[in-house]
């Protein structure tokens, strides 16, 4: 059998490590790069954390710091402006996901003819082709989207965020430095830890499982599942701090070799006609998903189950899920998730974009590497179900 594994050529992991960007920079032959962070990371001085070691080792470089939340194909097409009539040699994304995938698709985009779209690119088309290398820099823990080959990017015309996947957006290099995730607010930190454990669930119980990407998830789920409560409530716990960043990255490789599946297809659509954050909207809907997908792949919900630390190594299948399925509500009970009601989402809204919501979930092709494949009924009945909570 023939199997295939991606993963950035090199990973520096570990406190203080962000020090080492100029020597990162050196030993890939890179000296000319253009910073893609976001507004916040300039305004708090956070960016100086990357651009001292820079000047230090005589390294010139430019900032985009234009990024939005969840970034868009206008912001990408700007951010490609940016980037021409200069010398640059390699992009750093830096910051959260957005950030970090405003960097990856800015390169797929530069690469194109002149005229092309992000939406040219959107699954199944294969974005492999890059201008210029990308190196990731993650200040959340988070969406592991320094070690994936997707990007994710919202199509502004039909407010569709769109899932962008290939080599294109395959980090040449990241560099994981849990420090910088010591400012993350309680909230944020809560909402990608729940991405993280997510990545790590639905690579486990894909379709696309494969036992390379396996080990990776159960990795990851063995890191994020005691610390997750710990980093909400004690955001200085270094302990913790650095095993949510591992375990983030982890998840990462996991769900870029295997896939996500029915959660993140159904988010996605939250995040781009509500504009819920990606790590909560994922948190509104996986208890009633993984409920729905959990008699479809048992025996996986129940290794995931022993992995987070909810059941014991013996425990039997049916009541290792069963406590899955507790300990996903009880989690969003702690880090304080609201239901989309109680976020203040329009009712009628949200009834009336079902029908689109789960189209766009559907054409996304991750509901199709679920345990349990809904259809489009199944997918409207599960987001009225993440309704009440
Ligand atoms: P984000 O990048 O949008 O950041 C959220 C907020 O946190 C921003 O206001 C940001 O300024 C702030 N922030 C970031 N780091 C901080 C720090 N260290 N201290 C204080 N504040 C900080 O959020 P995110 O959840 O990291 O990324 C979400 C995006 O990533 C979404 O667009 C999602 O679709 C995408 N995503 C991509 C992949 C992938 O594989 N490419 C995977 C999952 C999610």
């Amino acid at each position: 059998m023939i199997t295939s594994f991606v993963s950035p050529r090199l990973l520096v992991m570990g406190g203080g490590s962000i020090g080492q960007a100029a020597s990162v920079l050196a030993q890939l032959g890179l000296s000319r790069p253009l910073v893609v962070t976001d507004p916040w990371m300039v305004s708090s001085g956070t960016v100086e954390k990357l651009l001292a070691p820079l000047k230090a080792a005589g390294i010139s470089y430019g900032v985009f710091s234009d990024t939005v939340p969840d970034p868009t194909d206008t912001v990408i097409a700007t951010g490609v402006a940016a980037m021409q009539g200069r010398d640059y040699d390699c992009l750093i994304g830096f910051g959260g996901g957005s950030p970090m995938d405003t960097a990856k698709a800015m390169t797929i985009l530069a690469a194109a003819p002149a005229g092309a779209k992000m939406r040219d690119f959107k699954v199944p088309a294969q974005a492999n082709k890059a201008a210029l290398p990308v190196i990731c820099i993650p200040t959340t823990a988070g969406t592991g989207s320094e070690a994936t080959r997707f990007t994710v990017i919202t199509d502004t015309e039909t407010d569709e965020k769109m899932l962008i996947a290939g080599l294109g957006a395959l980090p040449l290099a990241a560099i994981v430095d849990y420090e910088l995730t010591f400012s993350v607010p309680p909230r944020t930190t809560a909402d990608t830890g729940i991405d993280s454990l997510t990545h790590a669930l639905e690579a486990l119980v894909s379709r696309r499982a494969n036992p390379e990407s396996d080990e990776y998830a159960l990795r990851a789920m063995r890191l994020i599942g005691p610390n997750l409560r710990t980093v909400y409530h004690d955001p200085k716990n270094a302990a913790a701090r650095e095993a949510m960043m591992k375990g983030a990255t982890l998840a990462g490789l996991a769900f870029s070799n295997s896939s996500v599946a029915l959660v993140h297809g159904m988010s996605r659509p939250i995040g781009a006609h509500f504009h819920v954050p990606h790590g909560l909207s994922n948190a509104m809907l996986l208890p009633a998903v993984t409920a729905y997908s959990l008699n479809a792949a048992l025996p996986r919900y129940a290794e995931a189950a022993r992995a987070i630390g909810v059941a014991g190594r013996d425990e039997g299948d049916q009541s290792a899920g069963a406590k899955l399925l507790e300990e996903l509500s009880a989690l969003n009970r702690e880090l304080a998730v609201p239901t989309p009601a109680a976020y203040g989402i329009d009712p009628a809204k949200w009834n009336g974009r079902l029908p689109t919501m789960a189209a766009q979930a559907l054409a996304s092709g991750s509901p199709a590497n679920n345990p349990a494949v809904p259809d489009a009924e199944a997918i409207m009945a599960l987001y009225r179900r993440a309704w009440q909570g």
